[in-house]
């Protein structure tokens, strides 16, 4: 079951307090890819690099089974950079640089071999570029689910509204939320992004967990109580490969699934942050992962003699 992944492969800085890198491989498709490869093949990427980026990274890709053909490589021009720098507490951080060029002309293309495909994750990127892809589509994927982050609130509102009447799960983070729908209680918040087109929501709480929200019903995953948080980088997007792979793998879009699907993305990102960049999403195997799913079941897990 195939899986289309738009978003930016990138150079990262990224200072936390318990380090710094320069240069490391980022951005939002290659999260996701790393982390939706283990549960679903092919994931069909769609993002734009220029010249300076690693063909060992992109050769990297192609052995996990992310097929690269909707990736355009610009020969003039640099990749995307982003730096940002995390505050003591590690859920909150600024941004320091983001460099779009090459994304400042990226028109994305969907390759006809991508066609057909059920599942279209919309990751972090100009939201007229998601909507392009949406409308590229020559069959609607089954299932739509977009990422966003405060940067297109602040310069691109009206397109970003446009994309959300066309998907079907939004996925934000808490200070997003309340950004989208100028509402400080979350679930105030919730019930008016749903009113704005999509039929799931997720806001995402860092180490306080993640929540879905559909119609009247509210769902809450913790995330793992970690001794060391290294670098969150990707979290967001870790969580949504996590997500939209097991979802994928299971063909399976409805509530109770999607209860699931937030357990296996809380226990994805739960691994990115464990090291800088996707550094420790590489070194994980299905044997780690499912242990670590098993560890949120524990945690969870609890009964109620009621009298
Ligand atoms: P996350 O920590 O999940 O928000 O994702 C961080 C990744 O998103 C980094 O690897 C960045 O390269 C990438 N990123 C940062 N800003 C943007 C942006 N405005 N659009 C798309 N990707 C971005």
């Amino acid at each position: 079951m195939s899986l289309i992944t738009l978003g930016t492969m990138a150079f990262d800085a990224i200072e936390t307090p318990f380090g710094k890198v320069d240069k490391i491989i980022g951005g939002s498709a290659i999260y996701v890819a790393y982390a939706a490869s283990n549960f679903v093949k092919p994931v069909q990427q769609i993002s734009i690099v220029g010249n300076d980026f690693p063909q060992e990274e992109m050769d990297e890709l192609t052995r996990r089974g992310i097929e690269l053909e909707g990736v355009e490589i610009v020969p003039d021009k640099k990749s995307f950079f982003w730096s940002g720098k995390y505050h003591i507490d590690m859920n909150t951080r600024d941004t320091l640089v983001t460099d779009l060029n090459v994304l400042e002309d990226f028109k994305p293309v969907v390759p006809d071999s991508y066609q057909g495909a059920e599942f279209l994750m919309l990751g972090n990127l100009m939201p007229s570029l998601q909507l392009s892809v949406i409308r590229q589509m020559k069959v609607r994927p089954k299932l739509i689910v977009m990422d966003t982050m405060n940067f297109w609130m602040d310069i691109a509102m009206d397109d970003l509204k446009l994309v959300l009447k066309e998907i079907d799960v939004l996925l934000v983070n808490d200070g997003e939320a309340r950004q989208l729908s100028d509402e400080v209680s979350l679930v105030k918040a919730a019930r008016k992004i749903l009113l704005m087109g999509p039929k799931f929501l997720i806001i995402k709480k860092g180490e306080h967990g993640a929540l879905l929200f559909h119609e009247n019903h509210v769902f809450f995953a913790p995330a793992l109580p970690l001794e060391e948080v290294f670098d969150p980088t990707g979290a967001g997007d870790t969580f949504a490969g996590g997500f939209m792979g097991h979802l994928a793998k299971t063909r399976d879009i409805s509530f109770s699934n999607m209860k699931t699907a937030i357990i296996v993305g809380s226990a994805m990102a739960s691994f990115c942050v464990e090291k800088f960049g996707p550094e420790r999403l590489k070194e994980i195997t299905k044997a780690d992962i499912d242990e670590r799913i098993s560890e949120f079941v524990q945690l969870v897990n609890f009964d109620i003699d009621l009298v």
